[in-house]
């Protein structure tokens, strides 16, 4: 194994924080969840839960004590609004990396309302921007592993391969000199969660330049399954699975509507191709970046973590066979090109060892060991999205239920 590291987990009762967590301090990690729990509180917003039944911070930790006989620390800190705690904390515990997933992850939720917008804002750009001011400030070597999205690319790219993060250019100076340089891959954010994602992304570059920091930034794609290894161990650990308008994501929305009799709902022609990745790999990555660290002098390091691409269509249309759920189309929600194609690199972590799960394999075990398991607890009522991108848009509200 790796040397063992004091690692701060930003963001660990989430979706891919929890079963993070469990899986580096399994690999004997020493974690730290910090949380301020507010995505259960957006939960009682909206009057929406987890299909899986998650259990509350203090049983979770009990449960994985009692399991595996790690300790997993835990501090409720608002990262965004408590610069001061953060600060103390990183100065108190040293930790060696910090993994920092604390976001407001859903684009439907960021344009639900100018209050959503602007709660999105604040809450991504300070947690991020607090982040890197505290590494700083405590004088400490800490690498910053970061959850980036693959939205920030947009979805249009003429046919060219995503690079992994920079692209290769070719400028003519004055004097008529042909020059080659390396710049970000130019951003084209579609909602305004992904247009934090691209802020970050320059706060990020100013913090390694300026500062130094060791910086990775994971540009991930949708994730979709619910259980890794560890959190299979004890249903007390399940993994939150988000199916409600705003945060439930493509695919996992698809096999819970397929596994409750709700009509398989796809967003306009369903021509849109997205990456995809399954939260097992998400936590292999993850183990992959903190283990290869970028050197103190190198500049940000960006990885598309991803495993696949497909068209939502092509998707709803497998769930549909595997399931026997019928497809409806809705009305598109997003302000987007009907159809577009993506081809993305992904050489990093594939040259690192990772040997992905494809759709291909896990699909039938996650309709069985989730969707139709824990199908009874669905409220139908939050399934279809309501958000929408613009004031003149109606959400896409399916008629046959
Ligand atoms: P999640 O909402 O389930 O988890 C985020 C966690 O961060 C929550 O537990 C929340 O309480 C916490 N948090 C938010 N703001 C905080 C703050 N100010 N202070 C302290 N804690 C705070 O989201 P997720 O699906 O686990 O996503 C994690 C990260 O991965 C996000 O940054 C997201 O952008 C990125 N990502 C997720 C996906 C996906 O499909 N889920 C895809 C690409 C990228």
């Amino acid at each position: 194994m790796n040397k063992k590291k004091k690692i701060f987990v930003m963001g660990g009762d989430g979706f891919c924080g929890w079963p993070t967590s469990l899986h580096l301090s399994q690999e004997g990690h020493d974690i730290t969840i910090i949380d301020n729990l507010s995505r259960r509180n957006i939960d009682n917003e909206l009057e929406a839960a987890s299909l899986t039944p998650i259990q509350p911070m203090g049983t979770r930790l009990a449960t994985w004590k009692e399991l595996s006989g790690q300790s997993i620390g835990f501090h409720n800190i608002d990262i965004a609004e408590e610069y001061e705690r953060l600060l103390q904390v990183i100065m108190e515990e040293k930790p060696d990396a910090i993994i920092h997933f604390a976001e407001q992850r859903a684009a439907p939720y960021s344009m639900k309302s100018p209050k959503n917008k602007r709660y999105t804002v604040n809450n991504n750009i300070n947690a991020t921007h607090n982040i890197l001011c505290a590494i700083v400030e405590s004088g400490l070597d800490i690498h910053l592993v970061h959850l980036g999205t693959m939205g920030v690319y947009g979805y249009g790219t003429a046919g060219m391969k995503i690079p992994e993060g920079y692209l290769d250019i070719e400028v003519t100076s004055e004097s008529g000199e042909r020059i080659e340089q390396q710049i970000l891959y130019p951003t084209n954010p579609g909602s305004i969660y992904h247009m934090t994602k691209s802020q970050d992304q320059l706060l990020f570059q100013y913090y390694n330049k300026n500062d130094n920091v060791r910086i990775t930034d994971l540009h991930q794609g949708i994730v979709w399954g619910t259980n890794t290894k560890e959190t299979k161990l004890d249903e007390r650990l399940v993994n939150r699975f988000d199916y409600d308008g705003d945060y439930g994501t493509v695919l996992n929305r698809f096999l819970m509507q397929a596994a409750v009799g709700y009509p398989i709902t796809v967003h306009g022609t369903g021509g849109q191709t997205r990456a995809f990745i399954h939260i097992q790999d998400t936590v292999r990555c993850i183990q992959l970046a903190i283990e290869h660290p970028p050197k103190r002098d190198e500049r940000v390091m960006i990885f598309n973590q991803m495993t696949e691409t497909h068209r939502v269509n092509n998707l709803a249309k497998l769930v549909s066979e595997l399931t026997g759920g019928e497809i409806a189309y809705v009305d598109n929600p997003r302000k987007e090109a009907a159809e577009n194609d993506l081809h993305v690199k992904n050489d990093l972590f594939l040259s690192k060892g990772l040997d992905p799960i494809t759709l291909e394999e896990g699909l039938l075990r996650e309709v069985t060991d989730i969707a139709k398991k824990y199908a009874h607890r669905a409220d139908h009522t939050k399934i279809p999205a309501t958000s929408t991108w613009t004031k003149d848009q109606q959400p896409g509200i399916p008629t046959a239920q």
